[in-house]
């Protein structure tokens, strides 16, 4: 039985990749009184932080706020697009583009599931878990389909479950290569605030997204970032929405409203960190995500492990998934982790499970926390018996101190000038 009463001392190290930590600030705007949410003061509210989310998804267009967790923003996509029984392309980049591929089966659509077709040695189970998105596949599978049959094209941005990304832009290419009209459909829910997702650049129909990422909110809230073309389809598609239909939802966002209670504390919450975000400026923010997964990569090559990610083009800004030794249960070390360092990983999911462990470096974090994780884990190992060939919280302290976060920088020269 789990026991409840424990009061650890110090902070737990949330690194698993989301939920996030999520900062002071945004807690204490949390905690602010209930408002009417058809009061005047909401209105404001809602106006402030649809304008933010434009910012932050890169588009003009509308984003639709759910108080639901991102599988609901999943279902929204799909069902506020499709009809039953049309055919969706997806592309099979770990567990989370699984589980979508199977919302699209029980909603009633027809998932083709691309998959990755070459071999890996380091993981048999599950090559294409180590890759991005072949966006040649697409094109060549957009150009047989002559009579436009595939409806959506859908894919995801960041897996979450393998800590690789997907070229989007590319994927957007292959369509307009291929002339084919389907729409692009993309899960971006551990992507959005950490990596750069450029919703009108790179002509997105649907993106998903969630609060508890790089948003640095607890879970609650979910996203739909739209497209004018989604926005047509929406009129025709007939699988069944209420809940979910974005056309109320769109209507009554003008005055920042919403047809139903929405969850105004996590919206305070939202408001704050769309401020923390805007205020640093995105191409910060995504500077900052690399500068620390280039420190967490330098600790696992440090310490022999493979990295599960195997295109270095891809590798992603917020987590990284470490392939265990053979033998190895990753559970095991994960659970021993969390027993002697009060430190949570992220566990492997679906066909890696037992055979990899997931570090997030995203949410409130700096160099400081990402060491003392780096120190958990590399404790961990040795504790588990895994040999190391070398110091993993060595190479990140170098990688760090070599480097210094531009925002540090300022800091430091400012207090130096007065
Ligand atoms: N898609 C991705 C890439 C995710 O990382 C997650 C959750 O971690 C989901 C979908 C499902 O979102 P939720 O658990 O918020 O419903």
């Amino acid at each position: 039985m789990v026991n409840l009463d424990i009061h650890p001392r110090g902070r737990h190290f949330l690194q698993i990749p989301g939920p996030s930590p999520v900062p002071d600030r945004v807690l204490r705007a949390m905690s602010l009184p209930t408002i009417d949410h058809r009061g005047p003061e909401f209105g404001a509210l809602g106006k402030k932080v649809l304008a933010g989310l434009g910012e932050v998804f890169q588009t003009r267009h509308p984003v639709v706020v759910y108080p639901s967790s991102g599988t609901g923003a999943w279902e929204a996509a799909l069902a506020n697009t499709l009809s039953p029984g049309d055919a969706v392309l997806m592309y099979e980049t770990g567990h989370f583009a699984t589980l979508w591929q199977k919302m699209a089966l029980r909603l009633g659509l027809r998932p083709e599931f691309l998959a990755w077709a070459g071999d890996d040695l380091v993981l048999p189970q599950a090559p294409g878990w180590r890759r991005g998105v072949q966006a040649e596949e697409i094109e060549q599978r957009l150009r047989r389909d002559t009579a436009h049959e595939l409806k959506a094209v859908c894919v995801v941005h960041n897996e979450t479950s393998t800590g690789v990304t997907s070229d989007i832009a590319a994927v957007r290419r292959a369509i307009d290569a291929a002339k084919h009209p389907a729409l692009l459909m993309v899960d971006t829910i551990s992507g959005l605030a950490s990596a750069d997702y450029r919703h009108d650049e790179w002509g997105v129909d649907v993106a998903i997204a969630g609060s508890q990422k790089g948003l640095m909110l607890p879970p609650g809230i979910s996203f739909n970032a739209l497209s004018p073309r989604a926005m047509e389809a929406a009129k025709h598609a007939k699988l069944p929405r209420s809940f979910w239909a974005w056309d109320e939802i769109v209507a009554m966002n003008a005055d920042g409203y919403w047809p139903y209670t929405p969850n105004t504390n996590l919206l305070y919450a939202l408001s704050e960190s769309l401020d923390m975000l805007l205020d640093e400026g995105l191409a910060d923010v995504f500077a900052r995500h690399q500068r620390w997964a280039a420190g967490v990569r330098a600790a696992v090559a440090a310490w022999g492990l493979p990295i599960q990610c195997a295109d270095a083009r891809l590798h992603s800004p917020v987590l990284t998934g470490v392939i265990v030794p053979e033998g190895v249960d990753a559970d095991a070390l994960r659970r021993l982790i969390h027993q002697r360092f009060d430190l949570s990983l992220g566990t492997g999911l679906g066909k890696v499970r037992g055979r990899m462990f997931r570090m997030g470096h995203l949410g409130d974090s700096n160099d400081l926390t990402l060491l003392a994780m780096l120190a958990g884990v590399e404790m961990g190992l040795k504790l588990h018996g895994v040999r190391l060939a070398g110091s993993g919280v060595q190479a990140a302290m170098d990688h760090f101190a070599a480097q210094a976060a531009p925002a540090a920088l300022d800091t430091f020269t400012t207090s130096q000038r007065r």
